[in-house]
């Protein structure tokens, strides 16, 4: 077959071509069986092929795919934008829809300026971040991600965004505990503040477990409260990136919920259309839009496809489909047991040094030393050789860290789809197991604790 298709080789290796999902399982054309347990890239949160979503596909095909945003609304995007608020903390209840999590972080980053300059202060236009993170490709968003490995080419064209440490307790930058560390790496936010000046600094951006960059990292229980603190005493908004965590990958619609906290504007993709539509959203507390409603009257965003009802028709199917098969309440006892069935794995191959996340997002942390916590070279490319041979034994496995990151270690994600049943996960462990046991013979690194 003629590859003409813009993909990366990984380790020079060629892609099967996809023939049909099912549930958790992909086929490709050779006849192979893989379970998705990355749902591609924490995104096929239901699964693949479910048919309720088909129908709602067709039934909005049927009526109008296409509508631009400025000349008509549609009863699928009111339809979404009512779900969402009613499905998220607080007053949340303004969702700007867009294509992809990229967009609705730069649209966050343009909302949290806008609601500023609409108080008639111009000088708030920055967005502070962390280190290790990551917002998105374009370049407003990889402005605001601490992703080594994405921005190094394009660095001269990034704005200049402070970012300060992450809650990455197992490489703790100060060498603390949680929680006698009270937290220093949140309060460091209020040292950048103070060095920047708040009235340069208009919001500050964080994943509630960090995804990509850094293979699910959570933070200890009280730091989203400090972080929130900091920026109500300072006056900067608090954006929470619920691209990855969001839509009930950890339980709850929003992961921030698990502290408690209500951001003032939250970013949501991935799960979202769960790999049947590219959608997103933006979406804003009643305090941001106030100000934007009284003056301008509109974001000052937007894109051609964006609130399209053939993609909003499906976000809502699928939100209805987790609503009415409870698929949110399942998560955690999902979470916990496929998080034993990792412990196990890590007693037995000490290169395994952290297992870590939340409900059905989980990291996998390789160390070349476990007892010191020694990361692998970089240059030997730990992630791929994992990802690569979970492949080869049918498993797909999302990759983190360092082998395209160079701040941290090498890991991996376990995110299957919410969907996946116990006897799913086992088959999924036994997969993992063969994949870790090939790694520790070939490479000749020690197996068994
Ligand atoms: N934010 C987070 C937390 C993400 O994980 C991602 C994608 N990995 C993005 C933003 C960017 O989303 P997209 O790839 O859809 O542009």
């Amino acid at each position: 077959m003629k590859r003409s298709f813009l993909i990366k080789p990984v380790l020079d290796e060629m892609y099967p071509v996809i023939d049909y999902g099912k549930g958790v399982y992909l086929f490709d054309m050779d006849g192979k069986k893989y379970l998705d347990a990355a749902s591609g890239a924490v995104t096929a949160n239901i699964g693949h092929g479910v048919p309720e979503i088909m129908d709602a596909m067709n039934e909005q095909a049927k009526k109008v795919s296409f509508v631009y945003r400025s000349q008509f609304t549609s009863e699928a995007a009111e339809r979404l934008a009512e779900k969402i608020a009613e499905l998220t903390p607080g007053d949340l209840n303004w969702s700007f829809f867009v294509n992809s999590g990229s967009e609705a972080t730069e649209t966050a980053m343009k909302m949290a300026i806008q609601y500023w300059q609409e108080k008639g202060i111009h000088t708030k236009t920055k967005v502070l971040s962390r280190w290790v993170s990551y917002h998105g490709i374009t370049l407003g968003a990889l402005s605001m991600s601490g992703h080594t490995g994405r921005r190094a080419r394009f660095v001269p064209l990034l704005e200049d965004f402070p970012v300060i440490n992450p809650p990455y307790c197992y490489r703790c930058p100060y060498k603390l505990e949680a929680p006698s560390c009270q937290y220093a790496c949140a309060r460091e936010l209020e040292t950048a503040i103070n060095r920047i000046g708040a009235d340069k600094i208009a919001a500050f951006i964080a994943e509630p477990i960090i995804g990509a960059a850094g293979g699910a990292i959570a933070p200890p229980d009280e730091y989203f409260k400090v972080i929130k603190q900091i920026c109500e005493a300072n006056n900067i908004l608090f954006i929470a990136d619920e691209v990855m965590t969001g839509s009930f990958r950890t339980g709850k619609m929003l992961a921030c919920e698990h502290w408690d906290i209500t951001p003032d504007i939250v970013t949501l993709g991935k799960g979202m259309g769960a790999g049947y539509a590219p959608i997103a959203a933006a979406v804003a507390s009643e305090k941001v839009m106030k100000p934007i409603l009284a003056g301008t009257k509109q974001v000052m965003s937007g894109h051609t496809l964006s609130a399209n009802p053939q993609s909003c028709a499906i976000a809502l199917a699928v939100l209805e489909f987790i609503e009415k098969n409870k698929i949110m309440s399942q998560v955690e006892s999902k979470g916990n047991y496929l998080r034993d069935q990792l412990e196990k794995l890590k007693e037995q191959f000490l290169f395994i040094g952290d297992i870590r996340g939340k409900g059905l997002m989980l990291g996998i942390e390789f160390v070349a030393d476990s007892s010191g916590k020694k990361p692998y070279p970089r240059q030997a490319l730990i992630t791929q050789k994992m990802v690569s041979l979970a492949k080869e034994k049918g498993l797909i496995v999302y990759p983190a860290g360092s082998g395209i990151d160079g701040v941290n270690g090498d890991s991996i994600m376990i995110a299957p789809p919410l969907t996946i049943t116990e006897k799913e996960i086992d088959e999924l462990i036994v997969l993992l197991n063969e994949t870790f046991t090939s790694f520790a013979n070939d490479s000749g690194v020690i197996a068994g604790g």
